[in-house]
C-alpha cells in the first residue's frame, strides 16, 4: 500500500464515491467483488441512473453514491460497507475512513470527544464510532501467542483513598475512571476497586494481548493464558509472583525476576521490562486521552491499545491495511455495546 497521510487520504477520497472506491480497493484487492451473502467470486456493478453517473436516488427520495452491487450468484445487492463495522451506519464512509485513518496513527488513540468536535457527529454516534473501530482492532486467536512471553499484571482506575481533595470530587462527579459495577449492598471500598488487566507480551514479534481479570489469582490467569498463548512452544518471564507457579510449569521454560531485590533483567537476559514498556504506554493514554473509561468498556480500549502497539513497527498505511482486513464479520450494535 501507498504512504497515506490525512492530507493525503482527504485528498485521495473527496467524495462518498471515492471513499466507496477506496474502501473496495482495500477489501476486494483483487478487483473482484466477493458477495458477503454467498461468498461468490463475482457480481456486477449496478449503474446509477443520474445524469452524473455517481449518485442514486434511495428509497427516501435523497441522493447517494454508495457503489451498489449484484452477486452473479445468489442475486443479492451489496456494497464494500456490507457486513463490515460501518454496515447500516448513516455516518458517511469518508468520514469513517478519516476516523479509522486517525485511531489507527494516533500513538494514544482518539477520545470520542476529539471524532465528534472534527468530524461533527453527535456525541453517540462519536462514541459509538469509537468502540466499532475498536471491535475491529481485537484480534484474538486462540494460542495466538508463540514464543517468549512476557506476563505481568497492572491495575486500572482511579483509587479515590489515594487521590486529593479536588480529584476525588471531580471523580465522584463522575469525571474519574468509572469503578467496577456496584451491586446493591457491596461496601464503598469495593465499589471504588481498581480493576486488574494481565497483559501479555512476546518479547519476539512485540505482540500484545492484555485482558481484564476478576482478581488476580493463579486459576484467573492461568485461564487468560491458556487461552491465548500456545504454552507448550513458548517460553514464560515474569516477576515473581507466586501465581505464575504452576501455568509457568506448563511452559517449556519458566524464567522469574525478582524485583523485590531490584532484579529487573536476570543473568540468563530474561526480564519484565517489555510489558512494563507496555503498562507505560497505556496508562499514558488513558490518562491522556480517555479520562473516563469504565470497567464495562475497558475490555475494548485495552483491544484498541493491544492492537496499535502490537503494530507499532508497521507504517500508519500497514496498520490502516491491517485493520481493514478485519473490519469483516465484526458487526456491533447499540445495543450490544450499552450492555456489554
Ligand atoms: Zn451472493
Amino acid at each position: 500500500m501507498e504512504h497515506i497521510s490525512i492530507p493525503r487520504l482527504t485528498a485521495k477520497i473527496p467524495d462518498e464515491h471515492a471513499a466507496y472506491l477506496f474502501l473496495e480497493g482495500l477489501r476486494w484487492p483483487e478487483g473482484t467483488p466477493v458477495c458477503p451473502h454467498c461468498g461468490n467470486v463475482g457480481a456486477n456493478y449496478i449503474r446509477p441512473r443520474s445524469a452524473e453517473g455517481k449518485a442514486r436516488a434511495t428509497r427516501t427520495g435523497s441522493l447517494s453514491q454508495r457503489r451498489v452491487w449484484q452477486c452473479k450468484a445468489c442475486r443479492k445487492q451489496f456494497s464494500a460497507m456490507t457486513g463490515t463495522i460501518f454496515h447500516g451506519s448513516k455516518v458517511p464512509l469518508r468520514t469513517w475512513l478519516l476516523v479509522v485513518f486517525e485511531m489507527c496513527a494516533s500513538k494514544n488513540g482518539m477520545a470520542a470527544r476529539e471524532i465528534e468536535r472534527k468530524y461533527d457527529v453527535s456525541p453517540k454516534t462519536a462514541w459509538f464510532m469509537a468502540h466499532r473501530i475498536r471491535e475491529a482492532m481485537k484480534r484474538r486467536a486462540p494460542g495466538m501467542l508463540v514464543g517468549t512471553i512476557v506476563s505481568d499484571e497492572t491495575y486500572i482506575g482511579g483509587d479515590p483513598r489515594r487521590m486529593n481533595r479536588k480529584t476525588r470530587e471531580r471523580w465522584e462527579g463522575g469525571g474519574g475512571v468509572e469503578p467496577v459495577k456496584v451491586v446493591p449492598g457491596e461496601s464503598k471500598l469495593q465499589k471504588t476497586a481498581k480493576t486488574p488487566v494481565l497483559s501479555l507480551v512476546n518479547a519476539e514479534t512485540g505482540e500484545v494481548c492484555s485482558a481484564v481479570v476478576p482478581e488476580v489469582t493463579g486459576a484467573t490467569l492461568r485461564k487468560v493464558i491458556a487461552e491465548q498463548v500456545n504454552v507448550a512452544a513458548s517460553v514464560l518471564w515474569t516477576d515473581e509472583g507466586s501465581w505464575y507457579g504452576a501455568i509457568g510449569r506448563e511452559f517449556v521454560a519458566h524464567e522469574t525476576v525478582n524485583h523485590s531485590a531490584e532484579e529487573y533483567v536476570n543473568e540468563r537476559g530474561a526480564g519484565t521490562n517489555p510489558v512494563e514498556n507496555y503498562f507505560g504506554q497505556l496508562k499514558r493514554s488513558l490518562d491522556g486521552t480517555h479520562h473516563r473509561v469504565s470497567v464495562e468498556h475497558l475490555p475494548r480500549y485495552l483491544a484498541e491499545f493491544d492492537f496499535r502497539y502490537s503494530t507499532r513497527a508497521d507504517s500508519d498505511s500497514a496498520r490502516v491495511a491491517r485493520l481493514m482486513g478485519q473490519v469483516e464479520g465484526r458487526r456491533l450494535s447499540y445495543k450490544r455495546v450499552r450492555g456489554a
